[in-house]
């Protein structure tokens, strides 16, 4: 199976400098198998999914692909080149501060109304205009006579080209994380395909992010279909997967993640060979039991908590350490949790103001 490369601009800088994303395009041989869309690195320090799409590319080299699949990795040329001494910022749009994954268009699409007008269609016509649809809303977005910051240029040109795909995987990872997923309550089951350990399951609402951007408007549509008495299975699936650390790339581990993927697009029938997902225990916590803990005051940090392991209610998270105190009892301040839960994420860095969102972590944890 051999593949096209081309790139897209996404942006340019004051030098007149054009910013442009690669895009890597597999042609599938059956039109009727779905569509995939898959891009890295949104966020400028989060590289390993990069490694992912570089492992996944091999495979499919060499497999029998059904459906396009088109890979945007480095899809964020602005962040990925934001460097700060040793380290890669590029979370945040330097020039708004808004995050680069809240970017995305909301469509805020009145689906009574656009069903009102297309309800005489079936389904695959339905299917057909409603795409249509959110493509020409997101052209429309780009074109607007007023213009648009840097983020939202970015992030709609991906989105526009997320919509034309039926499958949308947007690779992240945490600062400090084990594996996870975001995954959509209608599409839970597929989360026992991917090697990712835990899945947070979310709900039908929109903020701002790339998966959301994407199932949100079918979601809605099929959920006001039901209303009026027609079955409408969500036409998208929209994951992203947290693929671990940033500023880390691991080839090995990227392989098990492209072996998940690919275990993931042999279920959907996306290529044409059955991979098996790897065997594992897979958990699952539904987004209200995500909290965040927040650093209860300043400091130097000793993260004691291991990430991706059970800790019991009043287990040891994580050390304070205040110099400033020395010779007093508030020198070593030990941080525990109330309840039992699974560490998921920790910040970054070893030193924090008060109110840093120290970890993250799962709650009610349940067995997918
Ligand atoms: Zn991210």
């Amino acid at each position: 199976m051999s593949f096209t490369q081309s790139s897209l601009k996404v942006g340019e800088l004051a030098t007149g400098h054009e910013l442009n994303v690669p895009i890597f395009r597999f042609r599938g041989t059956d039109v009727e198998a779905p569509r995939v869309y898959i891009q890295a690195n949104v966020h400028g320090a989060e590289v390993q999914g990069n490694a992912v799409i570089y492992q996944l590319m091999q495979r499919l080299e060499t497999a029998n692909v059904l459906g396009d699949v088109v890979l945007v990795p480095l899809a964020n040329p602005l962040g990925i080149n934001q460097k700060s001494g040793e380290f890669t910022l590029g979370r945040f749009d330097p020039i708004t501060g808004v995050n680069w994954n809240r970017e995305y268009f909301d469509h805020k699409v009145d689906v009574e109304v656009w069903y009102a007008q297309h309800h005489h269609l079936d389904d695959a016509a339905l299917t057909h205009a409603f795409r249509t649809h959110l493509i020409a809303a997101c052209q429309a977005r780009l074109d607007g006579e007023w213009g648009i910051t840097s983020g939202h240029q970015l992030a709609v040109s991906l989105q526009k080209m997320a919509h034309d795909a039926d499958i949308v995987l947007d690779l992240h990872t945490g600062p400090k994380s084990c594996k996870h997923l975001y995954c959509p309550t209608y599409a839970y089951e597929l989360a026992k395909q991917f090697s990712i350990p835990y899945t947070l399951i979310i709900p039908n609402d929109f903020g701002g992010a790339m998966d959301e951007s994407i199932f949100c408007p079918w979601w809605q549509l099929s959920e006001h279909m039901a209303t009026q008495g027609r079955s409408f299975a969500v036409a998208v699936d929209a994951f992203t997967l947290e693929l671990g650390s940033q500023e880390h790339i691991d080839l090995e581990d990227a392989k098990q993640d492209a072996h998940g993927i690919m275990a993931y697009l042999s279920a959907k029938g996306v290529i044409g060979e059955q991979v098996l997902p790897a065997e594992m225990s897979r958990f699952g916590c539904y987004l209200k039991d995500y909290k965040k803990y927040h650093a209860p005051l300043g400091g130097m940090v000793e993260y004691k908590a291991t990430l991706g392991e059970k800790l019991s209610a009043g287990q040891p998270l994580a050390n304070i350490l205040r110099l400033d105190k020395y010779g007093s009892d508030q020198v070593l301040t030990p941080l525990t949790l109330p309840l039992d839960c699974v560490p998921i994420l920790h910040f970054a860095s070893a030193s924090v103001y008060q109110g840093t969102e120290l970890y993250k972590v799962m709650t009610n944890v349940f067995e997918l």
